[in-house]
């Protein structure tokens, strides 16, 4: 770079928000080498193959630390049974993570992060395994439920069962529930605890069966008035407060605002993506809904630690 347009770059850091100097920290601090360096940090402290606690090094392979279990005697490395296991090109890694922060295509994230299309596109997959399995298993409180709609898609697949939509399309049915859209039912808490379930029908029993799997017996279910909710309620035995869609969009504390504005969120940031296909989108709500856990401000360590497994667990 030139001694001017360096000039130029340093006037343009006063500018920077808290969170954009976060970033540019990392990047300086955790250039692509030094990835590894930051993998290595993160010794394993039980054998992923019989979390036996009893370790000792083992070497190094890869420009991984191995550790060697006392008990079943397998060796492993930190990243052994993470997705990132046997993934090559380390140096690119952290700055994958900052393309899933900033929810870049594909073929945008390859050509920040200077790969090949088809290298990004096993890595977006192989990054969001564990974070898609990763959603609140205890919710508690008043507990906003609602479902939203996906029309479903085979994008990217070689033979259709029926012809294209384009781009991304409109469904021909309004509402929701049709057969060309996929229900996902939406469960917060007032914590922000959040999971989603994607649902092969929008019936008492599978909504029962999604709820029933989150809600704590504490629980106060708030909905609108669909009467599923009201039937597994009343089966399960957990207090259910209704909000009628004409009326009063609040009763005292109860509403459904919440699990609302976490679905016009989502909807909002699923947009770049032109519609997605049916059978990734569950990779799509966990890596939603982890961007939403951090607020959108987690930078690429936690991101990569989230990638790996290792971020803060959710309850
Ligand atoms: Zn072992």
């Amino acid at each position: 770079m030139k001694q001017q347009q360096f000039t130029q770059l340093l006037h343009h850091i006063e500018e920077l928000s808290p969170s954009q100097r976060e970033q540019l920290l990392n990047l300086l601090c955790f250039d692509g080498a030094s990835a590894s360096a930051f993998l290595i940090e993160n010794h394993p402290d039980s054998c992923p193959h019989c979390h036996s606690v009893e370790l000792r090094p083992w070497g190094s392979s890869h420009g991984l630390p191995r550790y060697r279990c006392k008990s079943c005697s397998k060796t492993f490395n930190p990243l052994t049974g993470t997705p990132l296991a046997r993934l090559r090109k380390k140096e690119h890694w952290l700055a994958y993570a900052q393309c899933l922060i900033d929810g870049f295509t594909v073929r945008r994230s390859a050509k920040e992060c200077r790969i090949n299309k088809n290298t990004a596109f096993l890595w977006r997959h192989r990054f969001l395994k564990f974070i898609a399995n990763k959603q609140a298993t205890q919710e508690h409180g008043i507990v906003e439920a609602d479902e939203t709609f996906f029309l479903k898609s085979n994008k990217g697949q070689k033979t259709l069962e029926r012809p294209a939509r384009v781009r991304g399309g409109v469904s021909k049915t309004k509402g929701g529930g049709s057969e060309d859209q996929v229900s996902v039912l939406i469960v917060r808490d007032r914590s922000g605890q959040t999971a989603d379930f994607m649902l092969e029908r929008l019936d008492a029993k599978h909504v029962g069966a999604a709820l029933s799997s989150v809600l704590s017996m504490d629980a106060c279910l708030c909905t609108d008035r669909a009467s599923v909710y009201a039937a597994y309620a009343k089966r399960a035995g957990i207090k259910h407060e209704t909000i009628k869609a004409s009326g009063p969009r609040k009763r005292g504390p109860f509403h459904i605002q919440n699990v609302n504005a976490y679905d016009s969120r989502l909807k909002s940031w699923m947009v770049r993506f032109r519609g997605v296909a049916t059978k990734y989108l569950h990779n799509y709500l966990g890596w939603h809904r982890m961007l939403d856990r951090y607020r959108y401000q987690l930078n690429q360590r936690q991101c990569l630690s989230e990638v790996a497994g290792w971020g803060a667990t959710v309850t």
